[in-house]
């Protein structure tokens, strides 16, 4: 798809009043397991208001432009961070692969469904991050389920960060031990739960890039603090894979901390544009993970469609650093000017960058006039993010172009003024 500075509003579906659409009452038993879903009006209210912001059909796309409805927009809400999900090269990879293998390997790595493709990934991961193994699951959530699960037993705790992500937090449901939760980057709290544990192992598991504020986790603390507590760490990089550190191997190298990550989690689904997800460790732990991990035993494996992309996106990331380059150039142009414009950006230290807006219908209705003008962002409320924390969130990408970047500054000065944001 090619770029235009030209931007069409998307005008996906009609906007009514509130009042146009009555909701109906929920009428069943309660006692009926269906009834929390009659109950469930607040979606028919959003919608009914035109300020519906998810599962908006794509008609197509390039690495930063969308087709919603016929109307071409700027994507400012995806987590394309180097631009590869449209790189001819990674293309090209991927209908290769499905000429050697098909379109599926119909089956678990475990019995049928494993191919040179995810050994080659692996191996090329490890080396990323500085692990002895890697392996290789098939989406970022199933990992952190998987590896937590496998990890966690019954006289074991882990702990989390209440902005970890939701994989990390089923993960932990799943998983046979104790779960204690500590405030969002309060690094005190933690070290004060820590010390209060009555024996067994200890896992703290953190995202590395937090995906809903852009905050980078206090890697230099934790690794004090799971040695002073003999506890192992492990840092979803699914943000930060590609993104931080010199080479893009995450927030362990961006920190010189390595060797105290014990557990280092990450996605394809963003700087590798693909699907999958992937744990590097010590070789004895992958190999203990590789016939404990249920997520991995007993699901189908990634596609080697979505294998060779991930080897094109490596490869590309190693020959090509000025991408990252351009990734936080991009970031920081965004940075300063949604800031500049007097946008409450939070804490945001990467692509990542919040628009808090705090209420979730202005929130909706601020996303619906953007998209109205253009640009495609995220609206987000609770329980993704605090209540009365509602927010746009934006993520930039390598191949933004200035003039889009300009765009968007534009489109969100015009919308915020309008709306009494700023
Ligand atoms: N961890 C974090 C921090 C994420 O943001 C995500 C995706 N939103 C995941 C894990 C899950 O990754 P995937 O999309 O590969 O399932």
């Amino acid at each position: 798809m090619k770029s235009s500075a030209q931007h069409a509003p998307a005008q996906a579906y009609p906007r009514t009043g509130p009042s146009e659409e009555p909701v109906a009452a929920a009428v069943t038993e309660p006692s009926d397991v269906f009834a929390k879903a009659h109950q469930f009006t607040r979606l028919r209210e959003v919608q009914a208001m035109g300020l519906y912001p998810y599962f908006v059909p794509v008609q197509a796309s390039g690495s930063t432009e969308i087709i919603i409805n016929g109307k071409r927009g700027v994507m400012v809400g995806s987590n394309n961070y180097l631009g590869f999900s449209h790189d001819p090269r990674v293309v090209a990879a991927a209908q290769e692969a499905i000429a050697t293998y098909g379109t599926a390997c119909t089956g678990s790595r475990f019995l049928n469904g494993n191919t040179e493709l995810h050994e080659r990934i692996e191996d090329r991961l490890a080396k990323l991050t500085g692990k002895e193994a890697a392996l290789v699951f098939s989406t970022g959530f199933q990992t952190n389920l998987g590896v937590i699960s496998a990890l966690v037993g019954r006289d074991d705790t882990v702990y989390i960060d209440k902005l970890d992500h939701a994989s990390v937090v089923d993960g932990c449901r799943l998983a046979a031990g104790d779960t204690v939760r500590f405030r969002h980057g309060d690094l005190d709290d933690l070290e004060a739960k820590l010390r209060q544990s009555n024996g067994g192992g200890k896992l703290i598991v953190v995202d590395g890039v937090f995906s809903m504020e852009g905050d980078i986790v206090d890697l230099p603390r934790l690794a004090e603090l799971r040695a002073r507590y003999d506890a192992r760490l492990a840092v979803d990089d699914a943000h930060a894979i590609g993104v931080l550190g010199k080479t893009g191997a995450g927030t362990a190298e961006h920190f010189g901390l390595t060797d105290q990550v014990d557990l280092i989690i990450g996605t394809f689904s963003k700087s590798f544009a693909s699907i999958g997800g992937f744990v590097a460790a010590d070789q004895v732990v992958i190999d203990y993970l590789k016939h404990h991990a249920r997520s991995l035993i007993f699901s189908a494996s990634m596609p080697p469609s979505a294998c060779a992309a991930v080897l094109a996106s490596i490869e590309i990331l190693e020959k090509e650093p000025e991408r990252r380059l351009n990734l936080w150039a991009n970031a920081d142009r965004m940075k300063v000017g949604l800031k500049g414009l007097g946008f409450d950006i939070g804490g945001s230290e990467t692509p990542i960058v919040p628009v808090v807006i705090g209420d979730d219908l202005l929130t909706f209705e601020f996303w619906r006039q953007l998209y109205d003008n253009g640009v495609f962002a995220n609206a987000v409320v609770a329980p993704a993010v605090p209540p009365h924390a509602s927010r746009i969130r934006t993520s930039y990408s390598a191949t933004h172009t200035p003039d889009q970047l300009d765009f968007v500054l534009e489109v969100f000065a015009r919308v915020g003024k309008g709306l009494g944001v700023i």
